[in-house]
């Protein structure tokens, strides 16, 4: 049955005379899956509430910071204690060296780290930093990795621009992304390659370890230790962009699942419990180049913003606390829900190929194994249109693009199971 959208069309109208597409980031917009989008009041557990008194189960988790649930207790309260004390002070507070203390005991390459407000900066940084530190110019990336929006990272970007169907972006200089050199996803020999072709000059490698931008793609057996050994070959830095994959694959993030020791890590999403929170560390050597310490500069307003750190610190003593359990069980039921909906689509003829790592998942609309962003260009987008809305319709909120990783939270159980397998099976029927 078409979902009621009154209320949230007059509020889609009204945003738009006030906002580009009446959104802040494009693929809210719902333009790649068609329809209007639901506009949300409130949200709790795993579920997410609209201005009509729809009702959705959640597979999106705010693109994937909330692991435990929308408005888990603890980050509530720790959010609202904090208020009382001001929002924001630009001084320093313990807070920052209480989340750096939690943040390293998870992620162990990391010596030192800095506090920033988005993974945008994180990575920006990040590679400023690397740059920095080697005196070289060339950064490595690779096709649908996102890794932010800075000018020299919206190179063959995944996430939204691959959604919009677009290469880049315009507005960024040739002469600004000339230094970027991007290469395809699970292919060591592209590398060894660019390696020979630029000697001394590649200052680092950044990589989602495993991609969420094009869709999920985990790294070929192999393939991470192979970007490992020919970064240290080359003297270049290797930086493991873990804004989606940290705490989420595992209390560790991608580093420890794959056990792959990175010079940088940057890290988003789920270490600010769904507050502007990011964070970039690594090596003390190689951090001890930033401002004030070294020449590298980095600043922000509200970095380390006080109500992040709270949020951020309730977050991750809960997934420190509950790790054996936590992470077991969001194997389980993400395996449930996503290999469920795989066998109905079989049995329903529909090609569907399933990646999943841990609790981050997508069903892409092709028969073919995708390793790659050029693999995951070749799904059916306008069965997953289709599939999306029939979701929605049946209550479960997708990420509105096929090129986009789904979450499963704490919050998900075997209820949550049944209500996405039933949904699927009606969904999948009625995509041709
Ligand atoms: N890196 C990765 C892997 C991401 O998934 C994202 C956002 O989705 C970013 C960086 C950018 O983070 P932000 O949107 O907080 O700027």
């Amino acid at each position: 049955m078409p979902l009621n959208l009154t209320e949230s069309r007059k509020l889609q109208h009204r945003a738009e005379q006030l906002l580009p597409g009446g959104v802040d980031s494009p693929v809210r917009a719902f333009r790649a899956v068609g329809g209007d989008p639901p506009f949300i009041t409130h949200a709790e557990g795993a579920y997410l509430y609209d201005a009509d008194g729809n009702r959705y189960l959640d597979y999106f988790g705010s693109w994937g910071p909330m692991i435990l649930g929308h408005a888990f207790p603890p980050v509530v309260q720790a959010i609202q204690q904090a208020a009382t004390r001001s929002a924001s002070f630009g001084a320093s507070t313990a807070a920052e060296s209480d989340l750096a203390e939690l943040v390293r005991r998870c992620v162990p390459s990391i010596g030192k780290l800095r506090f920033v407000s988005s993974g945008t900066e994180a990575c920006m940084t990040a590679i400023r930093l690397a740059r920095g530190f080697t005196g070289r110019k060339f950064v490595i990336k690779f096709e649908g990795c996102y890794h932010g929006h800075s000018d020299a990272m919206l190179v063959k970007a995944g996430s939204g621009v691959a959604t919009l169907g677009i290469p880049g972006s315009a507005g960024v200089p040739e002469e600004t992304a000339m230094h970027t050199i991007a290469l395809p996803f699970n292919d060591l020999e592209a590398i060894r390659a660019a390696f020979v072709a630029r000697p001394q000059e590649i200052a680092c490698v950044i990589v989602e370890p495993v991609v969420g931008n094009a869709g999920t793609i985990p790294p070929n057996p192999g393939y991470l230790e192979g970007l490992r050994a020919l970064t240290r070959e080359h003297g270049a830095l290797l930086i493991l962009d873990e804004v989606m994959t940290g705490f989420r694959v595992s209390l560790g993030g991608a580093q420890q699942l794959y056990n792959i020791q990175p010079d940088l890590t940057t890290l988003g999403k789920i270490i600010g419990g769904g507050l502007p929170c990011a964070a970039f560390g690594g090596r003390a050597d190689i951090m001890d180049h930033l401002a004030p310490v070294g020449p590298v500069y980095q600043a922000g307003t509200l970095s380390g913003n006080p109500l992040a750190m709270a949020a951020g610190i309730a977050t991750l003593n809960e997934l420190i606390a509950r790790e054996h359990e936590i992470y077991p069980a969001l194997e389980r039921t993400t395996a449930s829900i996503a290999e469920g909906v795989s066998k109905i689509a079989r049995e329903s003829g529909v090609d569907l190929t399933t990646n999943r790592v841990g609790s981050m998942f997508t069903w892409f609309f092709t028969a073919q194994t995708v390793t790659n962003y050029t693999d995951a260009a070749k799904s059916n987008t306008s069965a997953f249109g289709h599939f999306h809305r029939a979701m929605l319709e049946a209550g479960v909120w997708l990420p509105p693009s096929q090129y986009e990783a789904a979450f499963v939270s704490t919050a998900h159980g075997q209820r949550e199971i049944d209500i996405t397998l039933e949904a699927a099976r009606k969904a999948l029927a009625t995509v041709t």
